[in-house]
């Protein structure tokens, strides 16, 4: 049975507690400058922007987006998000992707994002930055990676919930499905980007911003998280 709507917001849920109640109980002695000043909320979002944005200088804001628990149920997706990239090259759950531990490293490396932007670490222009990277390996050699996993796993269970890569509820387009030269849109770190299909790959589509975005000069994008647009 694929995943429905329901499940997945009943999962982006459960991330929300998940992160209060472990990483923010687990995290004091992570970074030099005290927790307790700030105010963390965490929510679920419709679509699948899943990002951290700092609201004050003490209130902070994560989201978690419904589709993107979605989408990280196809193990192929999976390996395409940075979190899905960071696992396997980070080593982190001893290199292994799963969907709970995918979950749970979502919420580390959302988390990590609030740690380095209370401790200063977020540079400009350079987000996931040797700063935030060392934060993350801290967040992982703490355990609390593991531990926020194990959470997840019990609650879901409690609940009835799957947490396994499954079969998808609609099929994934192909990269075929778009041709050079069509404009697109896709979403990075919760905003639209518009693009220009530049070449179709065998299982991705590289697409290049029409307005710069980082040093990118085009980004290697699932057919999935891309919307199509009419020119002109
Ligand atoms: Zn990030």
């Amino acid at each position: 049975m694929p995943i429905d709507i329901q499940q997945c917001k009943a999962i982006a849920t459960l991330l929300c507690s998940a992160t209060t109640e472990v990483l923010w109980q687990g995290a004091h002695e992570l970074v030099a400058v005290p927790l307790d000043p700030h105010r963390l909320r965490c929510r679920v979002g419709s679509g699948e922007a899943t990002y951290y944005r700092r609201l004050g200088r003490h209130q902070h804001l994560i989201n978690y987006g419904c589709r993107m628990v979605a989408s990280k149920t196809d193990p192929e997706v999976a390996a395409l998000w940075l979190t899905g990239r960071e696992i396997l090259r980070r080593n982190y759950f001893a290199g292994e992707l799963s969907f709970p531990g995918l979950l749970a490293h979502t919420c580390c490396h959302e988390f990590g994002h609030f740690l380095q932007s209370i401790s200063g670490g977020l540079g400009r222009g350079s987000i996931h930055n040797q700063a935030f990277y060392r934060i993350v390996d801290r967040i992982h050699a703490a355990g609390l990676a593991q531990e926020l996993r194990a959470y997840i796993e019990q609650h879901a269970s409690l609940l009835g919930l799957p947490l396994a890569f499954g079969p998808q509820s609609t099929p994934r387009p192909r990269p075929d499905a778009f041709e050079p030269g069509e404009l697109v849109s896709f979403e990075y770190r919760g905003s639209p980007v518009m693009g220009e299909v530049l070449r179709v790959n065998r299982k991705t589509v590289n697409v290049r911003p029409l307005r710069p975005v980082l040093a990118a000069d085009y980004f290697r994008i699932s057919p999935q998280f891309l919307a199509r647009h009419q020119k002109g």
